[in-house]
Formats: structure tokens, C-alpha cells, sequence
């Protein structure tokens, strides 16, 4: 297992993740779900131009699965996943193309709501999640690896199996304080709304199971 620092950015943008300066955790699951969406999109689009490659539309799905007792979402993907030196540059660095910037006007729900129109990336998971970690593999590449962090220190990388490209981000989700809760976020009928109100616009299906409750 191999142990890394995140970037002194990274670092910085996490502190603010962990302490919650967004009013709206809930955008945490628009960002994993805009990420697991350009994921497959980058499959669709090398498919265009790959003969050896078949886009078979049902295939491509987005799934997230809450599990209450467990206190894990799992967001899943079937896209493009990540090479081990992906995986550094990617989530170890804050991406230049999209953390904190501001998103697409169409997918701006709320006008008056600042805070709520950034991309705040992928980093947007330790809101809610004490532990992260990502399981992926790359269209690229025959081996897979697992990614952990815990927010404060760095990550940790190690290499896994797991069948086929793409994407598995588990989330142990922040038990609640006296002044958060975060029971919501394992909460399908809640997930479902948040889902609905971000992800409208998201091209693949978006799975999750519902149980009687
Ligand atoms: P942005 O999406 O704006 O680039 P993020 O912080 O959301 O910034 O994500 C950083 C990068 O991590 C992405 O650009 C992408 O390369 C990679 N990434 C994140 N989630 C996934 C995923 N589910 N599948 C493949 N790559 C991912
Ligand atoms: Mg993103």
C-alpha cells in the first residue's frame, strides 16, 4: 500500500469541504453523479471514433446504493475509470477544468443560490462522508485499484480487482453531531429528490433500488 500527501490546494479546499462552508451538502451528490456521467460520456465519445469499441446504450448506467446499517452510498459507474496515474493526478490535485468553477447555466436550479451554482468536485464527498474510497478501473489498463482517504492527511492506493472499466465510490457517511445531521443522506426517498433536482439533465440512467421501508 502506498501512502501520499494531497497538494497543498487540495488541502486547503478540504479543509473547507470537512468543515461544511457549502450550505447545501447535498450537492455532494450532483457532483459524483456529474463526474460518473463524463466518465461514460468520455466511453461514447471514443466509441465514435474506435470500431473496436460498441457503445451498447444499456451498458452505461449510473447506480447509487444507500445501505443504512453499513452507513455507506455507493455511486457507481460503468464509464471510463481511472489508471493508477490517473487516479494521483486526478483526485490527489484539484482538477483545473471544473473544481469551483461555476456551472452550466441549465443546470442552475436555483438563481439566487450562490454557493449552490459551483462545481465544487469531487472533494464535495467529505461534507458527508468521513471515509472515502474509490474503486475503478480503466478502460486502459487490466489492473484496478482502490483509493482511500479520510480527508485531513492524504490517501492511501493500493491495487485491487474488479471486472470490468469503470467506477465505485463508497462513502461512509458523517455520523450526526449536535448541530448536522446526515441520516438524510442514506434516506432514499431523499436521495431520490436530490437526484431529480441536479440530475435531470443527466443523459444515462440513474439506478438505485427502492426497498419497502
Ligand atoms: P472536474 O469534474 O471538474 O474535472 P472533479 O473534482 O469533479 O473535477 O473530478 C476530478 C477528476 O477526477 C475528473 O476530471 C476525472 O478525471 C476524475 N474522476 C472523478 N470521478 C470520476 C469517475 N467516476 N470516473 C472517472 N474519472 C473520474
Ligand atoms: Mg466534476
Amino acid at each position: 500500500m502506498e501512502k501520499r500527501e494531497f497538494q497543498a490546494e487540495s488541502k486547503r479546499l478540504l479543509e473547507m469541504m470537512i468543515n461544511s462552508i457549502y450550505s447545501k451538502k447535498e450537492v455532494f451528490l450532483r457532483e459524483l453523479i456529474s463526474n460518473a456521467s463524463d466518465a461514460i460520456d468520455k466511453i461514447y465519445y471514443r466509441a465514435l471514433s474506435d470500431d473496436s469499441l460498441t457503445f451498447e446504450k444499456d451498458q452505461y448506467y449510473i447506480k447509487v446504493e444507500a445501505d443504512k446499517d453499513q452507513r455507506t452510498l455507493t455511486i457507481r459507474d460503468t464509464g471510463i475509470g481511472m489508471t493508477k496515474e490517473e487516479l494521483e493526478n486526478n483526485l490527489g490535485t484539484i482538477a483545473e477544468s471544473g473544481t469551483l468553477n461555476f456551472k452550466n447555466e441549465t443546470e442552475i436550479e436555483d438563481g439566487h443560490d450562490i454557493i449552490g451554482q459551483f462545481g465544487v468536485g469531487f472533494y464535495a464527498a467529505f461534507m458527508v462522508a468521513d471515509v472515502v474510497t474509490v474503486y475503478t478501473k480503466s478502460l486502459e489498463s487490466d489492473k484496478a485499484w482502490k483509493w482511500q482517504s479520510e480527508g485531513t492527511e492524504g490517501y492511501t492506493i493500493e491495487e485491487y480487482t474488479k471486472e470490468g472499466p469503470g467506477t465505485v465510490i463508497v462513502l461512509n457517511i458523517k455520523e450526526n453531531t449536535e448541530d448536522e445531521t446526515y441520516d438524510e443522506f442514506l434516506e432514499q426517498h431523499r436521495l431520490q429528490d436530490i437526484i431529480k433536482k441536479y440530475s435531470d439533465f443527466i443523459r444515462y440512467p440513474i439506478k438505485m433500488d427502492i426497498t419497502e421501508e
